[in-house]
C-alpha cells in the first residue's frame, strides 16, 4: 500500500478521544499507515498510541520509543511463541517484564503503576481479568501442563438467556447482574484459579492443577449460588462447559473448543447445567 491510498481513509481522532483498539493493531501491521497519522498529528500521536494501548502517560520520546519497543517485543513474542500474541498482549507482557522496572518515576508515582496495571488488566464491570490476560495465562498455563503433566481444567461459562433479561429489565440492571455474577465467581473459585471475563456475557475460569471432577464440583457450587441468589429482584441462571487437559489436546485452543463444545451441549439439554467435555459426542 502507498500513502496516496491510505490518505484518504484517515479517522479524525479528538483530542480527548481514544485510538480505537484494531486501527492501533492496523499501525502495528502496517508501519506506513502510522506515518500517515504522524504526519497529520504530529509526533504527539505517539504518546496516544501508547496511552489507548497502556493507560499510561509517557512524553513524546518516550512514547515513541515504547511503541518500537512494544513492536519488537510482539515479533519476540510470536517467534517464541509460534504465534501471534496480538499487541495488546505484547504490550501488557513488556509492562509487566521491562518497562516498569526501567520506569521513569518522574513521569509516574510508584504507587499508581500497580493501579495502571490493574486497570489494564481487570475488567472494570466484572472484576474479572479481561480477555487478554485469560489468552496469555491460558497459554501459559497448558505450556505448563505439557512439561509436567498436572491435569489443568476450564470452565465455560454463559448465562442463560440474558438477551431476554436486558429486554425486560433494561441494560443497566443486566449490568448489574454482570457484576454480582463477577463477585459471586471470584468468591467461589480458588485463589489460583483465574476467573476471567472471556467476551460480553460470557465468563471463564481456568483451573490449574484440577481434575475434570473437582473443576465439575466448582462449576455446580457456581451454578447453584447463582441460581439461588436474588440481585435486586432478579433471578437468573448460567450454564457451563467443563474440559480438562488430556493426551489428544494438541494445544489451548483445543481446551477452549471442548469446553466451548460443553456448554452448547448444556443449553441444548435445557440450560442452568453443568456439562463436561467427555459427555459431549464427536
Ligand atoms: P442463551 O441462553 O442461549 O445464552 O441466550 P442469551 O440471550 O443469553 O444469548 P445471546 O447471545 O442471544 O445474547 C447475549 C446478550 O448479552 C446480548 C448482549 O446484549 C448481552 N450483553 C453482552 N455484554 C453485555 C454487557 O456488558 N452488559 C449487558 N447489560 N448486556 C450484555
Ligand atoms: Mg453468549
Ligand atoms: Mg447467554
Amino acid at each position: 500500500m502507498d500513502g496516496s491510498s491510505l490518505s484518504k481513509e484517515l479517522l479524525f481522532i479528538q483530542e480527548n478521544e481514544k485510538v480505537p483498539y484494531d486501527l492501533l493493531s492496523k499501525f502495528a501491521e502496517e508501519p506506513k499507515y502510522l506515518e500517515l497519522y504522524i504526519q497529520k498529528y504530529g509526533l504527539k500521536f505517539y504518546q496516544k498510541c501508547i496511552f489507548s494501548l497502556t493507560h499510561i502517560s509517557f512524553d513524546v520520546q518516550e512514547a515513541q520509543r515504547k511503541w518500537d519497543q512494544i513492536i519488537k517485543h510482539r515479533k519476540e513474542l510470536n517467534t517464541l511463541l509460534k504465534r501471534d500474541v496480538g499487541l495488546k498482549v505484547a504490550a501488557f507482557d513488556f509492562l509487566d517484564n521491562f518497562a516498569i522496572r526501567d520506569f521513569d518515576m518522574s513521569v509516574i508515582e510508584t504507587g499508581k503503576i500497580a493501579d495502571i496495571v490493574d486497570f489494564a488488566t481487570t475488567d472494570q464491570l466484572t472484576a474479572l481479568y479481561v480477555r487478554s490476560i485469560f489468552d496469555e495465562i491460558l497459554y501459559k498455563e497448558f505450556e505448563q501442563y505439557l512439561r509436567n503433566k498436572n491435569t489443568l481444567s476450564l470452565l465455560m461459562i454463559d448465562i442463560d438467556d440474558f438477551k431476554t433479561l436486558n429486554d425486560t429489565y433494561g441494560h443497566q440492571k443486566g449490568d448489574d447482574v454482570l457484576r454480582k455474577i463477577g463477585e459471586i465467581l471470584l468468591d467461589t473459585v480458588r485463589k489460583s484459579d483465574i476467573a476471567c471475563r472471556y467476551g460480553g456475557e460470557e465468563l471463564s475460569v481456568i483451573m490449574p492443577h484440577t481434575d475434570m471432577e473437582t473443576a465439575f464440583d466448582v462449576a455446580e457450587r457456581i451454578r447453584k449460588t447463582i441460581e439461588n441468589t436474588d440481585i435486586d429482584g432478579i433471578k437468573t441462571t448460567i450454564s457451563i462447559g467443563v474440559s480438562e487437559t488430556t493426551e489428544s489436546l494438541k494445544d489451548a485452543e483445543e481446551l477452549v473448543k471442548q469446553a466451548d463444545d460443553a456448554l452448547y451441549l448444556a443449553k441444548n439439554e435445557g440450560k442452568n447445567r453443568v456439562c463436561k467435555s467427555n459427555e459431549t459426542i464427536y
